[in-house]
């Protein structure tokens, strides 16, 4: 294949449209990896509307990408042409200060597939070799793709959370982020889960996978405080409110974790909020690269089950992926599309 299609960013608010792209050939420690599924990420929106900035254009969309490996580099000894993989969504140096640590998100050289490089809204992805991880047989490929974003975002928090065994967990927002956040935290031990949405029928969802469903609202945080507190509370939405009860529900030691990005300030008092309970309030950037093959890990196990998140599939076909965004920006966080390039 000397040429492959990709659906491409060409101007902000502008529908996307399919271009035919020339087919690279892998550097040393690079593979090509071909496309089987790429999920629709909200950021995608985001980024097609210019906000927080519109990246370099033309521009190949997606990072949730997962495939197989096409072709590889003559220095690559980590896959194999015929693997099954998934792609990290950032590139990283590997010998940073920040690499070395195992906090790859906040590498010096990082580049963002489907921002500041080429993603996965294609036939084909050019990836680092470093990049991939390895997807399970029994994990389907559509889950393992959107599970490279919004689920290990969740895992990350959980994990920063320092999270053990018993502890309660309040899960605010019950998008797809705060399903795989109450499966995960079940899956690591935690005790109660609350799940908190204003829309019943992802309380039910919550609710099948274990969560005890909290009405969304201005009652929410007495709901969560009569039944015990929190020891744990993720805030999904990014809505100063919902970060607001995040911190009210804690207990003693509790932490409160930002993972949604709310644009107004939230106001907390030191006494009553933090050093009366000696409570935490954490932010959560990504998830990083190691993270990625114990996710896969937890989903071969039946840990996690992405079903009832990812909902629809999309063909590689820039009609069908512009009326996608067009929903996404109406409707905020709907059910998760994926592009399925050989349907
Ligand atoms: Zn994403
Ligand atoms: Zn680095």
């Amino acid at each position: 294949m000397t040429s492959f299609k990709a659906v491409r960013l060409v101007e902000k608010l502008e529908p996307l449209v399919s271009e035919t792209m020339p087919t690279p050939e892998p550097g040393p420690v690079e593979t090509l990896v071909r496309v089987e599924a790429a999920g629709i990420c909200h950021s995608d929106v985001h980024y097609w509307q210019g906000d927080p900035k519109l990246p370099p254009i033309p521009r190949t969309l997606g990072h949730e990408i997962a495939g197989v490996v096409e072709a590889v580099g003559d220095h690559v000894s980590e896959v194999s042409v015929g693997d099954r993989v998934g792609v990290h969504y950032q590139t990283s140096c590997g010998v940073c200060e920040f690499c070395v640590s195992d906090h790859d998100q906040f590498c010096v050289k990082g580049q963002m597939f489907g921002n500041t490089i080429d993603g996965g809204y294609a036939e084909l992805v050019l990836a680092p070799s470093r990049n991939l991880v390895s997807i399970p047989d029994n994990v389907d490929i559509a889950h393992a793709a959107v599970m490279m974003c919004s689920t290990a975002t969740v895992f990350h928090a959980l994990r920063r959370s320092r999270l053990t065994a018993g502890e309660s967990v309040a899960v605010f927002g019950l998008g797809g982020l705060g399903q795989s956040a109450v499966q995960l935290a079940r899956a690591m031990g935690a005790g109660e889960v609350y799940g908190v949405d204003l829309h019943e029928a992802k309380r039910e969802v919550a609710g099948r996978h274990g969560a005890i469903p909290i009405q969304g609202g201005p009652d929410a945080s007495a709901a969560i405080l009569d039944a015990g507190g929190a020891d744990v509370a993720l805030e999904l939405v990014g809505s100063h409110i919902t970060m607001r009860q995040a911190i009210d529900v804690l207990k003693p030691f509790g932490r409160a974790m930002a993972v949604g990005l709310a644009s107004q300030p939230t106001q907390f008092t030191s006494f009553s909020d933090l050093i009366g309970r000696e409570a935490e309030i954490l932010g959560v950037a990504d998830h990083v690269l190691t993270e990625l093959p114990e996710l896969l890990e937890m989903a071969s196990a039946g840990s996690i089950d992405l079903t009832d998140v990812v909902t629809s599939e999309v063909p590689l076909d820039d009609a069908a992926i512009n009326a996608t965004f067009a929903n996404l920006a109406e409707f905020g966080e709907g059910v998760r599309t994926v592009i399925r390039p050989d349907l």
